[in-house]
């Protein structure tokens, strides 16, 4: 049977922790009553460095009920990170492994479908939300752009899927195979491949307590994502330098022309033409030396050349 581990990053998540330990932990009964998941099979917190009595919290749980366990950072190291030590640690035991946030934002009972959709053997099953109603307009509308803006940038993820989502031992082994330093899972996960598949599921507002997201994290995530998975901005600044050499050339030639007819002011011509013509050259320069620079940048994270699924 299936031995499911729920990993839970939480941040400063006092208020809404002992509502969300109990529904999760009533679902874990609810899934081994049924015989859907093994007797065995944990909820394990990640303390991300909080200040407040989270950690308390979690520990009573773990003594109160072995369902439930967990792991406490040294000091804030972020959400992806939690994850991330999550996931290590719970792969040692588990077949299978969700990812889920702390505020039931998401919604627990799709985990099941996407037990189910384990068992028909799927590795990855992302969580897509079908609705964002109970998001702010302006969070709504920053996600959209920022996703479509993504995807022109050539990074690939799932429309509307956050960081709740199930994957199997063997799909989380190879994610925890990837050695980049800056962590943007919704990226990475779809990088993994094997077999996926999505269920859908209404987002909730918040249970209690504030968003341990403000926008300046927000913005610093979106940072992460692209500059971690994508050099196009360094191929603006060649078009930018190509353009601008091209503007200068056809300066030069304007200048030239000034010049032979005589209508122009003493040393105009060579300052217009240098202006334009360096900056071309310095801006094609730039974007040169980053070219390499992104190379080194894709060779230092280390990621797997190839993954294999199956052999015979
Ligand atoms: N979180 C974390 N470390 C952080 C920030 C957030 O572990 O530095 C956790 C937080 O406790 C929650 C999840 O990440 O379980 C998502 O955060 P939140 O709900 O505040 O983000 P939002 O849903 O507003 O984007
Ligand atoms: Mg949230």
């Amino acid at each position: 049977m299936v031995k499911l581990y729920i990993v839970v990053p939480c941040y400063n998540e006092e208020e809404v922790l002992p509502i969300s330990s109990k529904e999760l932990h009533s679902f874990l009964m609810e899934m081994i009553g049924k015989k859907k998941i093994d007797e065995s099979s944990k909820i394990l917190f990640v303390d991300d460095g909080s200040k407040d009595s989270t950690w308390e919290i979690i520990q009573n749980l773990a003594k109160s009920d072995s369902h439930f366990s967990g792991i406490k950072f040294s000091r804030n190291f972020g959400h992806q990170n939690a994850l991330w030590a999550g996931m290590t640690a719970a792969v040692q035991d588990a077949d299978a492994i969700v990812t889920i946030d702390a505020d039931l934002q998401d919604d627990i009972s799709a985990i099941e479908e996407m037990v189910d959709e384990y068992v028909k053997g799927s590795d990855i099953v992302y969580g897509v939300r079908n609705n964002r109603d109970t998001d702010t307009l302006f969070k709504r509308k920053t996600a959209e752009l920022f996703y479509s803006f993504m995807n022109k940038l050539g990074v690939n993820t799932i429309p509307n899927h956050a960081d709740f989502r199930l994957m199997s031992k063997r799909a989380t082994k190879t994610l925890l195979t990837f050695k980049e330093e800056n962590l943007f899972l919704r990226g990475m996960v779809p990088m993994v491949g094997y077999p996926s598949a999505e269920v859908y599921y209404s987002r909730n507002a918040r249970v209690a307590g504030e968003s341990k997201y403000p926008l300046k994290k927000m913005i610093n995530f979106a940072l992460e994502g692209i500059t971690s998975f994508s050099i196009v901005p360094i191929r603006v600044v060649r078009n930018v330098g190509v353009l601008t050499l091209l503007i200068g050339i056809i300066y030069m030639i304007y200048t030239f022309i000034q010049k032979l007819t005589g209508n122009v002011e003493v040393g105009w011509s060579s300052i217009i033409m240098s202006i334009w013509f360096l900056g071309g050259v310095q801006l094609v320069g730039l974007s040169i030396v980053g070219e390499y620079i992104g190379k080194i940048y894709f060779e230092v994270k280390g990621r797997p050349r190839f993954i294999i699924e199956d052999h015979i």
